[in-house]
């Protein structure tokens, strides 16, 4: 099959289910609060400051890579700035046809001015409530903790998630520089959020081996794994993961940038999907990374040379794998597929598998299969 077009990409309706609210803000607005704040920036001007913050270039390593985020959040410490900075990451998701996105962060480091952790709460929440009004897109936000803090922090972190669940909040998260943080000095944190019946991941097997994941899964009972590029050194697990359908949020350009792998062609994306892994593409930080949406499925296609019908599983596992309500997943679901079909007919694309009568994946009876997998 030849490649895709780009425009098809764009195009059809996507999800991003992982990305970071402080690390997916514009240049321009990153440099418009600073000058309104006076805080200092190593350069004003934008493709100076990307160059300097090495945005869009390969690190040394991950904790390199969340150096950057040390900047954007100088200017994320007020109401205005959450709010402004999350109805234009689901505005711009919304303009590359993203219908649902779960956004992250952690809200201790917005706390510099003291505002309190509801606030930053509710400002994220009214920004995203903006772009819903605006654009219609769906949104939800996934709470934080971070490896590096003290257990007793993350426990603090799943109390707010909780009390936000249904309020705004989807989900919660651990995230930071996996080498010496093991995911299991959190566990009392995601014992809680488990038992308040609230959804989680874990950045795992990003920086780290498959123990990593292990952690995550069976110390964290996570029901996505974030990234997991490293899941493939440890058969056994994978087919864990593969049997109980937990999601990978992949990452394509940050996991070359963070050095999870040496190069793009070396990714396993290729190998998760052919094995039959759940894999949802998404950007993490479309600042930091300097990437879309649409450019993460546009480097997908290049590099592994995804037929359409590829593409329309990895479109279908973001929506399977949303932290939104089952029944409500259903109808959404039954939206996107109708959608996706009338893009398919403006580029005159159409199923490979469909013709044959046999969906592999039975992406053409979500909804009426009882069991979809
Ligand atoms: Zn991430």
């Amino acid at each position: 099959m030849n490649q895709l077009p780009e425009a098809f990409l764009h195009d059809i309706p996507k999800t991003d289910l992982h990305v970071h609210l402080d690390g997916s803000m514009r240049i321009e607005t990153l440099i418009e609060l600073a000058r309104e704040r006076n805080i200092p920036l190593p350069s004003y001007e934008p493709l100076r400051l990307k160059e300097i913050l090495n945005i869009g270039g390969i690190h040394e390593n991950l904790e390199s890579y969340l150096r950057v985020f040390d900047t954007t959040c100088l200017v994320l410490q007020d109401e205005d700035a959450l709010t402004r900075t999350a109805f234009e990451l689901a505005e711009d998701a919304a303009l590359e046809n993203c219908r649902y996105i779960e956004v992250r962060y952690c809200p201790l480091l917005h706390q510099k001015n003291g505002l309190s952790l509801p606030v930053i709460v509710e400002s994220v929440a009214a920004g995203l409530r903006m772009a819903k009004r605006k654009y219609g897109i769906m949104s939800g936000q996934i709470i934080c903790a971070l490896r590096h803090l003290p257990p007793q922090t993350s426990l603090r972190l799943a109390e707010l998630a909780v009390a936000f669940k249904n309020k705004g909040v989807v989900g919660f998260d651990l995230a930071g520089g996996e080498i010496n943080n093991p995911a299991e000095r959190h566990a009392e944190a995601f014992a809680y959020v488990r038992k308040n019946n609230l959804n989680s991941t874990v950045h795992a097997g990003e920086a780290y081996g498959p123990r990593s994941i292990h952690q995550a899964i069976h110390e964290c009972n996570a029901h996505r794994i974030g990234h997991g590029t490293r899941l493939r050194e440890n058969g056994d697990l994978l087919n864990y993961i593969n049997d109980h359908r937990i999601p990978l949020e992949v990452c394509l350009k940050s996991n070359v940038q963070t050095a999870a792998v040496d190069a793009i062609e070396n990714h396993p994306l290729k190998f998760y999907m052919d094995f039959g892994l759940r894999i949802t593409l998404n950007t993490d930080n479309r600042l930091v990374t300097d990437t879309t949406l649409t450019e993460e499925y546009k480097l997908a296609c290049q590099v592994f040379h995804l037929t359409y019908d590829e593409v329309k599983r990895l479109v279908v596992d973001g929506f399977k794998s949303a932290f939104m309500p089952f029944r409500k997943k259903r109808e959404v679901m039954r939206l996107v597929l109708d959608e996706f079909e009338q893009v398919s007919q403006k580029y005159g694309l159409k199923s490979e598998v469909a013709t044959t009568g046999v969906s592999r994946y039975a992406i053409d009876r979500v909804g009426e299969d009882p069991m979809p997998d």
